[in-house]
């Protein structure tokens, strides 16, 4: 059968590995795996989630609200922003996925080592991508590039997985005052909470990104910080003009009755955000302790995962060995890089990979 052709020259997208796989592969029992790979919430969703999930569970049979009223009201709300500016989407994938459809670029720009999901839909469609030298983001790269080639569409990933730099938000202001109001700037702020927490300079409020720069979209997600990666719950933030256009190509019903319900109390427990924050960066502490201690170079992170950039050890044997032990991490060599990500887990988990990475550079001396 003949397909795109485009579909050649992509690799399908390398998700973390599934706690069921490494059960499968290496007998191990489910409890006994830490999934350090996907960004996941250590400390789960926060207990009111699951209270409503049960409260709500006998209205399965019925399609949602489409208009989304509730979750879109919370919203608004959080972020002082109008209903008509929202759009919701199964994970802020599916809005990328939206945003690339509507606007139909033959260029993309980009910075070289990014979230994998910007070039797969932007490759989708037959675009062309720009990507920047420098692997993490330098906005001066990417204005030179755009001079250069006038791409329709600009992904800033702020913070960057999987590196885990941040632009500061004055840096990204001065630089969107340069860019055409015709060229879409999609700003993915999957991991704003965890940045605006440690340093107030890398907050973007998408209210204020919006009124200055109304050719921006904002992509936020419940995956995260919120803890709700198995709900699927993603939004984009922008004028009217961008939303009206996105929501022609929604396809209707595209999150489920529980996922609207769960993503509308998450955002309401700001307890369980401020520990789900203050257990991230404390842990996190205790990450670039290790790194230190053991001689490994690492990114300062401003996310819920650490990037450790490795020399002297190999990043498939490092992985290999820590999933022989049940620990999870995300291997870059996909990224053409000899380094892992890892997410910050809960106190014990981390310890526990400390141990089991220790043991590894020992044997690997
Ligand atoms: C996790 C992530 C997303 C979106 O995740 P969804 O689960 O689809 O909402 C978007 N961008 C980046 C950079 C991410 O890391």
């Amino acid at each position: 059968m003949k397909f795109n052709p485009i579909l050649d020259t992509l690799q399908t997208y390398e998700a973390g590995k599934p706690i069921e796989l490494v059960v499968r592969d290496f007998g191990l029992s489910a409890d006994s795996i830490i999934k350090l790979a996907s960004n996941e919430n250590p400390l789960g969703a926060s207990k009111k989630v699951i209270q409503a999930l049960k409260d709500n569970a006998h209205l399965v049979h019925l399609y949602p609200d489409d208009s989304y009223y509730a979750l879109k009201e919370a919203l608004c709300y959080h972020y002082s922003i109008l209903a008509q500016e929202i759009i919701i989407g199964a994970g802020s994938d599916q809005i990328i996925e939206f945003c690339i459809h509507a606007k139909a670029p033959s260029k993309v720009l980009m910075a070289k080592t990014t979230f994998a999901m910007y070039e797969i839909y932007s490759k989708s469609i037959g675009a062309k991508i720009l990507k920047t030298k420098s692997d993490s983001h330098n906005l001066s790269e990417f204005l030179e590039l755009y001079k250069l080639h006038n791409p329709e569409v600009i992904f800033l990933c702020i913070p960057n997985n999987p590196l885990g730099e941040c632009l500061d938000k004055k840096e990204v202001f001065s630089f969107l005052k340069q860019i055409s109001k015709n060229t879409l700037v999609i700003v993915d702020g999957a991991y704003q909470e965890y940045a605006a927490f440690k340093d107030g300079n890398k907050e973007i409020k998408p209210k204020e990104l919006i009124e200055q720069f109304p050719n921006c979209i904002y992509l936020g997600t419940f995956s995260k910080a919120y803890g709700l990666g198995g709900m699927r719950v993603g939004y984009g933030i922008a004028k009217e003009e961008i939303i009206s256009h996105l929501l022609k190509i929604r396809p209707p019903f595209n999150i489920t009755t529980l996922s609207l319900c769960a993503a509308t109390i998450a955002l309401k427990d700001k307890e369980h955000i401020q520990k789900t924050l203050q257990n991230n960066f404390s842990q996190m502490q205790s990450y670039e302790e290790f790194a230190k201690q053991n001689k490994i170079d690492f990114i300062p992170s401003f996310t819920n995962f650490i990037t450790f950039l490795l020399e002297r050890i190999d990043s498939n044997a490092l992985a290999d060995f820590l999933l022989k032990r049940g620990i999870i991490i995300r291997n870059l060599k996909s990224y053409g890089l000899n380094a892992v990500r890892i997410t910050i887990g809960t106190k014990e988990q981390n310890q526990k990979l400390f141990k089991a990475f220790e043991e590894f550079l020992k044997a690997s001396v």
